[in-house]
């Protein structure tokens, strides 16, 4: 079933066989009660790479109930912070023993180039939860200087209660990691569901965190379809708070969702249409570099793509040009290949989204400077592969500068000064993130304030470290995940009055 399969990591061979895979729910695995399970597909060649049980209303139901039964009456409340932060310790260290098994899961379910799969999606999910592995022990309320004698008054810090995680196929184990990591560090007990894209290194996740002794009922995962059992779980009304990561459009069903059953806690982090703006001024070398690397990183699929770059007039012509043949040189190969720097979008249905932009493109003017087209020829036709696209002479108010396409596609698009950019760079409706290229400290600093993005980096881009809070500004989302702020996304604030008169 799965090609090259002589390649492959004992350990991923042996979860990849056997029937199909089933839902975690109260610490065993189950299959879903309608019996239907659906494919996952090696997007490199289009294979079946697994089947997986398909999840709904009553799955959610039932893993919902797990959950909440482990938060009100099972060991997890009682146990001590300390006892907590080892259990979210030992998560790590098993993620860390089954590090080649999970890149290779994840370059075969996702796609994306093995080297990456290693050092930033397990690299940077066991450096996360070992740093939320911290956090169990330093939650805490304060004493409140109230104006009155003869009264105490204190705040407590206590988890939010059943959690509900919704999370995209791009980065599949770390946006699993960046949900369960905070919420089992606050002490919450929660139902994550992978995308059906991408289910399989959740379900191994799955595994490890029983083995770590986190106890039953606490996570649980359901894999299954938005629609289905993603929609049950944000209409849920014993579900305390919901955090999504994924497409506006369904962040806001969520939203709605929430507002029309229990007014659940919301947490959304959505798409991102970032500009990346390199000045005359700035060290060209590394601009150009960091303005390639910002789109074309993980195939374009990532939230804060740098999917604009905006180049000062004067240097456009160049950083256009180098932008393009640095694509060119971008080996587009199975992920499994050690050599590849691009590798297959997820699914059929993101290339025909990926080149119906390419298309439209065209047809608003801007000029195709490299790749523009499907890969149609040879073994990779069997896949979802592209050629990274530079647009050139693109505008901000054109449709590929616009909208989020979740691709290795840029708009090159030309401006005059500071003004110019800022008022461009934010004349769209998401502010994830925003890169800056310059050697002028005033120019830097006061665009980064003046930009609209939750995150904006000069001299480098698309950096994330789990101390520093990540999210959007405008539609991009709400709230914040990483560092404290995603513990207070899982805690609720409690006022403590006590009469000592
Ligand atoms: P993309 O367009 O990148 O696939 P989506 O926002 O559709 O992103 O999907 C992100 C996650 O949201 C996935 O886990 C998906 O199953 C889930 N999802 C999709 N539709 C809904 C919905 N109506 N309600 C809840 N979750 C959904």
């Amino acid at each position: 079933m799965v090609a090259m399969a002589s390649n492959l990591h004992p350990e991923v061979s042996s979860f990849l066989s056997g029937g199909p895979k089933k839902l975690l729910i109260g610490g065993q695995w189950v299959d879903a009660a309608s019996g239907k399970t659906f494919e996952t597909v090696n997007p490199a060649t289009g294979d079946v790479l697994a089947r997986v049980a398909e999840g709904d209303q009553e799955d959610v139901n039932r893993a919902v109930a797990a959950a909440r039964k482990a938060f009100d009456e099972g060991p997890w409340p009682g146990m001590t912070p300390a006892e907590r932060s080892r259990m979210i310790w030992k998560i790590a260290d098993l993620i860390e023993e089954h590090a080649d098994t999970f890149a290779q899961l994840e370059t075969l379910d996702n796609g994306k180039p093995i080297t990456a799969a290693r050092r930033d999606d397990v690299g940077g999910t066991i450096d996360y939860v070992r740093y939320y592995a911290g956090w169990p022990t330093k939650i805490q309320g304060h004493t409140v200087p109230v104006s009155m004698p003869d009264v105490f008054g204190y705040t407590l810090r206590q988890p939010v209660g059943v959690c509900a995680q919704i999370i995209p196929w791009n980065y599949p184990l770390m946006m699993a990691a960046w949900k369960l990591a905070p919420a089992l560090a606050a002490g919450c007990t929660m139902v994550l569901k992978p995308a059906e894209q991408t289910p399989l290194s959740a379900l191994l996740l799955g595994q490890l965190i029983l083995e770590a002794g986190v106890p039953a009922g606490v996570v649980n995962v359901v894999t299954g379809f938005g629609e289905t059992a993603g929609a049950a779980l944000a209409a849920h009304m014993d579900v305390d708070k919901i955090a999504f990561t994924g497409s506006v459009d369904v962040g806001k069903l969520i939203m709605q969702a929430a507002g029309k059953s229990n007014l659940k806690k919301i947490s959304l982090e959505l798409g991102g249409k970032s500009p990346n703006i390199v000045f005359a001024d700035a060290d060209m070398d590394a601009a150009r570099e960091g303005a390639a690397a910002g789109i074309f990183y993980n195939m374009g699929q990532d939230c804060t793509a740098g999917s604009r770059v905006f180049v000062e007039q004067r240097v456009y012509d160049d950083v256009a040009e180098y932008m393009a043949a640095h694509s060119k040189r971008l080996k587009i190969g199975s992920g499994l290949d050690e050599s590849t720097d691009i590798g297959p979008l997820v699914s059929k249905e993101q290339i025909e989204r990926v080149t119906g932009y390419l298309q439209l493109g065209r047809q608003e003017g801007a000029r195709v400077l490299s790749g523009g087209e499907r890969v149609a020829e040879g073994e990779l036709a069997r896949g979802f592969f592209v050629r990274p696209t530079v647009f050139a002479d693109a505008r901000n108010d054109m449709r590929i500068a616009q909208e989020e396409i979740f691709g290795p596609v840029v708009s090159v698009i030309p401006f005059r000064d500071v003004d110019d950019v800022v008022r461009q760079g934010n004349n769209v409706v998401y502010g994830l993130g925003a890169g800056i290229w310059t050697k002028d400290i005033q120019k830097a600093h006061k665009m980064a304030a003046a930009l609209k993005a939750g995150t904006v980096w000069i001299n480098m881009y698309n950096a994330v470290d789990p101390a520093m809070p990540f999210g959007g500004f405008k539609q991009s989302g709400i709230g914040r995940e990483m560092g404290f702020e995603a513990i207070e996304l899982y805690t609720e604030v409690k006022s403590v009055w006590v009469n000592l008169g």
